[in-house]
């Protein structure tokens, strides 16, 4: 950890001289303040686009075991990160966030589930007053083994990435021949849980019409809702993006001319833009964040597994706030949040093809 207030990855950004980095002119708070700087305890984080952040993606790892050919298509390099968030620090981290006015947390990876506290992360994020939604996002490699104890530990939402119904495609897509008993693992969790079931599929030329299909016949009795999620690029996937790059209306053109109607997004709902339809009990949703005005509805921060906070997913820095975890310091940790708030971006740049300092998702979830 440096000896500043703030550290912060991008190099440009960081002013040697001062206590803090100065980006346009702006200086955020110290870290740290005295508590009567902490008055603002209590007031909901709202941007300078006046966007309301009620929405905390928290990676817990950035370790995968998948080797996604879209995000890690060589597996995980180097050594896994022995210093990820303690389950003390998440407490000390998600206190400070419901302060002000989060009210949902999804944990994220790399891949979560390969944590072996992830069952205390889980509960202790469920007991922090004023957190009313749980949720993870997962490949389900771990679903089968831990379904029940994620269950008891109070998870409300589940996010599976699953990229293909086809076990051959599965395959090559993400290294691992598991595509059975990942159905079959699903199918468990719709018919002996109440954890709401949503799937994430990457939105590929390739594979889109034929995932459509299927998803369409796969939603028609079960209240799962299926999602595309437009392909991103980043500095690691930038051949594969140009090769299988596809636009959102190849599926939302077919939704609409076949009788699925769009719903309204509720304020702590992720960017998704569902599709019903009155035969199907289940539905089918697009993530499409090409599209214009994507980003005037953000309602998130990102905190990494080292804790740092990314503003935007596609952000040129971070922001490390981990000695506020450290010292179980709320106050501070409030103070700091609220002065991230001028400086978080407005939209991101990937139509420059500019994803920052994003390689690939798994540093810290989609
Ligand atoms: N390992 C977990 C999983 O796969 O669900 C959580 C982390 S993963 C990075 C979160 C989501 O990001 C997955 O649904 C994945 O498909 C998506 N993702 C990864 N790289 C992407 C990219 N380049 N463009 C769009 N989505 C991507
Ligand atoms: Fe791992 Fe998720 Fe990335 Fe696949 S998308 S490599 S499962 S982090």
């Amino acid at each position: 950890m440096s000896d500043n207030n703030f550290e912060i990855d991008n190099a440009q950004w960081y002013s040697p001289t001062s206590a803090s980095p100065i980006i346009d002119g702006y200086r955020p708070m110290m870290i740290g303040a005295p508590a009567d700087q902490a008055d603002e305890s209590y007031r909901p984080l709202t941007d300078g686009f006046a966007r309301r952040l009620t929405y905390l993606r928290l990676s817990i790892t950035d370790f995968c075991n998948f080797r996604c050919e879209y995000c890690l298509p060589n597996g995980y390099q180097g050594k896994r990160p022995d210093d990820e968030l303690s389950v003390p620090e998440i407490a000390t981290l998600v206190r400070g966030f419901a302060q002000v006015g989060t009210k949902k947390v999804r944990i994220t990876g790399g891949e979560p589930s390969i944590r072996r506290d992830v069952v205390e992360i889980i509960k202790t994020i469920k007991q922090t007053k004023g957190i009313e939604t749980v949720a993870m996002t997962s490949n389900g490699y771990k679903l089968g083994k831990h379904l029940a104890s994620w269950q008891a530990a109070g998870l409300d939402q589940l996010n599976i990435s699953m990229d293909s119904f086809d076990a051959a495609t599965f395959y090559k897509m993400t290294g691992f021949n598991t595509l059975p008993q990942l159905l079959a693992d699903m199918d468990t969790l719709l018919t002996t849980t109440d954890i709401k079931l949503k799937i994430n599929s990457i939105l590929m030329a390739e594979t889109a019409f034929e995932n459509l299909i299927q998803a369409i016949d796969y939603v028609k009795d079960r209240a799962v809702t299926y999602r595309f999620i437009e392909f991103m690029q980043t500095s690691d996937n930038s051949d594969l993006f140009f090769a299988q790059h596809a636009q959102s209306d190849i599926i939302t053109d077919y939704l609409l001319e076949h009788g699925w109607q769009p719903h309204q997004r509720g304020s702590a709902d992720g960017p998704a833009v569902e599709y019903s339809h009155p035969n199907y009990v289940g539905r089918i949703g697009m993530i499409a964040p090409y599209a214009a005005h994507f980003c005037d509805t953000c309602n998130r921060l990102r905190v990494s597994s080292q804790g740092k906070v990314h503003l935007c997913l596609f952000d040129q820095g971070n922001y490390d706030i981990r000695q506020h975890l450290q010292q179980n310091d709320i106050a501070g940790l409030v103070n700091t949040l609220h002065s991230f708030m001028p400086i978080k971006p407005e939209h991101h740049h990937l139509h420059d093809s500019n994803s920052g300092i994003m390689h690939n998702l798994s540093i810290i979830g989609g």
